[in-house]
């Protein structure tokens, strides 16, 4: 499947990778909106959050106990957590993935 981030979870591509698991991985995003701007990426195929499943469950909550986790170790005391799901929101990778933001003050729009 010709998907970047499948690309980069396999290693074909190549990432500044930060976190890696079995199930996982986390790598800086390589245009930043913010200084600390990660992505975390299921290795799964996952087009976008509107495909996650009751089957996902478990791969979510390791996802959502990793990220304060990555947050911590990069800085980041305060930070926001944002997935895009479809054009409208703004998605343009279609491999679903959590963006973590912060390092300074967010921009308040959420919409
Ligand atoms: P979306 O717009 O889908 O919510 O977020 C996709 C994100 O992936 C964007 O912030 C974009 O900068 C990032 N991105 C796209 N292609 C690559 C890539 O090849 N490597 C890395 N590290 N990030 C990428
Ligand atoms: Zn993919």
């Amino acid at each position: 499947m010709d998907c970047i981030f499948c690309k980069i979870a396999q290693g074909l591509v190549p990432s500044q990778k930060l976190y890696e698991d079995s199930s996982i991985v986390a790598f800086n995003d390589i245009n930043p909106a913010a200084p600390v701007h990660i992505l975390v990426v299921p290795r799964e195929h996952i087009p976008s959050a509107a495909a996650i499943r009751e089957g996902h469950y478990a791969l979510m909550g390791h996802i959502w106990t990793k990220i304060p986790v990555l947050a911590k170790k990069h800085g980041l005391e305060q930070f926001r957590v944002v997935t895009n799901a479809g054009q409208h929101a703004g998605q343009t990778v279609e491999h679903l993935h959590f963006h973590i933001l912060g390092g300074h003050k967010l921009n308040a729009a959420l919409g």
